[in-house]
């Protein structure tokens, strides 16, 4: 098992090319944008020189990384020898679905087909292909190439071969796999996306400012990083849409998103990408809060 396909090359795709490249797998690197893949080979080989100077890696080992990397505009190019597919495009249901049934048309019969979705149901995904037995969730963290976890999701119909397929190659990238089942936030955002939605409802209420709740947080928690910070370093936008598939999935109102998450995400305060969220980004890094919880 020699090559890997990987679906998108932004933050998570790319950080998963790198990863397995790391390890001597054939990563097809797929994109629509010829733009994002450049820019995710310059992610990359930026991180890698990072892992050069920190000397975790050596200049050859970095070189062999990036020439086992291919990129590809088109899917059906560059999944013709995959014996797995790790889809990490656009987080949008009908995009994803799109994708999956052209991956089942394309793919030898024998592909596992994974996807890296932070929120939708994996089972849904699955219904749309001809081998729901062979449909896996692969939910990586972010950066990848740092962050240990991959929860793996099995489906309604992921087949005992699949599971164990996907998490021994989990472990063979030095990764810990943990097995959870498909209902909406999987494990990870299930616990994180309602500390992070009640710290903003905190907020909102007056109970404290952001520093004040990310200070408790970090201090009282040992969290590396406080709740409010940790939203602005995912993108509000993202915590949104999930705190959304989980209320509408549970129909259980402590879902229900805060109001002033509502608020910021439509006044395009995104968090870091759009530099400024609950602090400010503008010059290049986290400064004073910015958050004002009476507009
Ligand atoms: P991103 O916006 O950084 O990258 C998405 C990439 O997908 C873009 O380069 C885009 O051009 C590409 N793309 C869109 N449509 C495509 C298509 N039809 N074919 C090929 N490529 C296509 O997004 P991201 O943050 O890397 O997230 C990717 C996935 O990973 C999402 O499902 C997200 O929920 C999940 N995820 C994200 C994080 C995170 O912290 N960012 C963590 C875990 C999981």
């Amino acid at each position: 098992m020699k090559n890997i396909a990987v679906i998108g090359a932004g933050t998570m795709g790319n950080g998963i090319a790198h990863t397995f490249a790391q390890f001597n797998y054939n990563v097809q690197l797929i994109d629509v944008s010829q733009v994002a893949l450049d820019k995710g080979i310059a992610t990359i080989s930026k991180n890698l020189d990072r892992m050069v100077a920190k000397e975790k890696i050596s200049e050859a080992d970095k070189i062999k990384t990036l020439a086992n990397i291919t990129t590809f505009t088109s899917i059906k190019d560059g999944v013709k020898y995959a014996s797995l597919v790790i889809e990490a495009a656009t987080e949008n249901e009908i995009l994803k679905k799109k994708i999956f049934k052209e991956l089942d048309e394309v793919c030898p019969e024998d592909t596992v087909l994974a996807t890296n979705t932070s929120s939708i149901s994996i089972t849904q995904i699955a219904a749309v292909t001809n081998r729901p037995d062979k449909v896996i969730g692969m939910h990586f963290m972010n950066p990848v190439p740092i962050m240990k976890l991959v929860e793996i999701i099995r489906g309604y119909n992921t087949s005992d071969e699949v599971m164990k397929f996907t998490t021994d190659l989990t472990n063979k990238i030095n990764k810990v796999s943990v097995a959870v089942n498909d209902y909406p936030g999987f494990v990870a955002n299930r616990i994180l996306m309602p500390m992070i939605n009640e710290s903003i409802e905190t907020l909102y209420n007056g109970v404290a400012g952001v520093a004040e709740i990310d200070t408790v947080m970090k201090l009282g928690m040992a969290h590396p990083m406080g709740p409010l910070q940790l939203a602005d370093f995912i993108g509000l936008d993202v915590c949104l849409s999930i705190l959304n598939v989980m209320h509408d999935g549970f129909k259980n109102p402590k879902y229900a998103p805060c109001p002033l998450l509502v608020n910021m995400v439509m006044a395009g305060k995104l968090g870091v990408k759009s530099g400024e969220g609950f602090y400010n980004y503008s010059a290049g890094k986290k400064s004073d809060t910015v958050a004002n919880m009476f507009r």
